[in-house]
């Protein structure tokens, strides 16, 4: 019997996948790729990868482990759990303890599991980091931006948290969720003492659940203290990192989540156990034993990791400036390696050339320019906000440099010298030798001045 279904394919998509598109961030860089490829020169500000070569301690500890091919148990070896409370605790002053610890293949799919796990709807900063709007819709949850305030460094204000609550409850959402990320993807911002506060005695009064992504707590450049709001709300907060950024080992796809030291912490952990064992059984047993030694954090990875933030600072930095130079308003990175700049002073030049949106913007900075970034749009902000997120962390090594080993000369080279960054001050910095960010500042300088 032939049975006809008009409307189906073979291979039909859930309703929830119909209109679902890549990560904005590995899109941009699967196009970059291809135009190198197809030899046209790219300046690459749309990926967000610290690269620096892995530290030998970790490639030792790793050796080690690898013919250890055995399953590890579901939330994690218990030596990591325990090294990763203890960092936790002696690095941000929260509190933490193996059992609440759960590692994962990266701290994205712990995201999208809490997202799946924790009851009610999710509000999120606008802008904020491109993957928890498509997670949390993908959970079945309705998403509400919280609006930030460009002028004031994309800071979150209550006014702003409780509009967007209030909002929400008036369509019959219910949010229960709070999603933060100090240093912010995509504006390099970090909250100050009085804002961490603020916003976690807010969440505390109203019974949301905060998840602290603090992937690059570690980055922070220093002149502003990193302040997990985590510190202020314990009962309330999650807080997830990983091994990607401060230890440029994104490949190796570790992250921790570290619940809340209680009863409702301990029913989380389950859920979170329960839902993990079906669907990645567990994380690497080798590279669990190698960030047992990275979460143990000796002076030398201290060393290594104070370091790479002090070239992720220097570089992102060296390109803020010039952006200001050039009249382009930006907000100052503290952490991590990224820049959010608004073009909008360019605002009725660019309508001269038809650019009204963000989007419009990146797609004439890369066909005409080859520069490639991301538009404010991918992280929540609005169509017509001139605003792009630009990465500084792939920079770092000439573009001519093909071979491995050469390029971890170059980036074992800048690491050598980056306490001279800091120790000469800002206005005596010695200037790293950084030819594609050079390119980098030159491009907008073309560009701006092609006004
Ligand atoms: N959170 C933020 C803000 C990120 O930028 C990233 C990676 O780009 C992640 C989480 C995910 O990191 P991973 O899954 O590698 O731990």
């Amino acid at each position: 019997m032939h049975i006809t279904r008009p409307q189906d394919t073979i291979l039909q998509l859930t309703p929830s996948m119909q209109n679902l598109a890549s990560s904005a961030t590995l899109a941009i860089n699967e196009a970059v790729k291809a135009r190198k490829a197809a030899g046209r020169q790219t300046i690459h500000l749309g990926f967000g990868e610290a690269s620096f070569p892995l530290h030998p301690l970790l490639k030792e500890a790793l050796d080690r482990a690898a013919t250890h091919t055995g399953y590890a148990p579901v939330q994690g070896i218990p030596a990591l759990r325990k090294a990763i409370a203890s960092y936790l605790e002696r690095t941000r002053q929260i509190a933490a303890a193996s059992e609440y610890v759960a590692v994962a293949p990266g701290s994205k799919p712990l995201l999208y599991v809490l997202m799946q796990i924790l009851d009610g709807d999710v509000l999120l900063p606008i802008p904020s980091w491109v993957s928890y709007a498509p997670q949390a819709r993908l959970a079945g949850k309705q998403v509400f931006g919280v609006e930030s305030d460009p002028a004031d460094a994309h800071t979150l204000t209550l006014e702003k948290l409780s509009e967007a609550l209030t909002q929400a409850r008036r369509q019959g959402a219910r949010p229960r969720i709070l999603v933060v990320n100090t240093p912010s993807n995509p504006t390099g911002e970090m909250f100050s003492r009085e804002d961490a506060q603020a916003i976690a005695t807010w969440c505390k009064t109203e019974g949301i659940t905060l998840i602290c992504d603090e992937i690059y707590a570690e980055l922070a450049h220093g002149w502003r203290e990193h302040i997990s709001l985590a510190k202020f709300y314990s009962e309330g907060s999650i807080v997830t990192g990983g091994l990607s950024k401060a230890f440029s080992a994104g490949g190796w796809r570790l992250g921790y989540a570290s619940l809340p030291t209680t009863d409702d912490g301990k029913r989380l952990m389950t859920a979170l156990r329960a839902m993990a064992s079906e669907i990645w059984s567990s994380a690497p047993t080798p590279v669990q034993e190698a960030a047992t030694v990275a979460y143990t954090y000796p002076p030398e990875l201290e060393r290594y990791v104070r370091r790479s933030a002090a070239i992720h600072e220097h570089a992102t930095n060296r390109l803020y400036e010039k952006l200001v130079d050039l009249g382009i308003d930006c907000p100052r990175p503290a952490g991590a390696f990224y820049l959010y700049p608004d073009f909008s002073p360019l605002r009725t030049e660019l309508q001269k050339r038809g650019i009204t949106t963000g989007e419009e913007l990146a797609h004439h900075l890369l066909e005409e320019w080859d520069i490639a970034t991301l538009p404010g749009i991918a992280f929540g902000d609005r169509p017509d906000a001139l605003r792009l997120r630009l990465a500084t962390s792939i920079l770092y090594v000439p573009e001519e440099v093909e071979s491995d080993d050469e390029k971890d000369a170059v980036l074992w080279g800048l690491l050598e010298q980056a306490d001279t960054l800091r120790d000469e001050g800002k206005d005596s910095a010695k200037m790293l030798k950084l030819p594609e960010l050079e390119r980098t500042r030159k491009g907008f300088e073309d560009f701006v001045g092609s006004f």
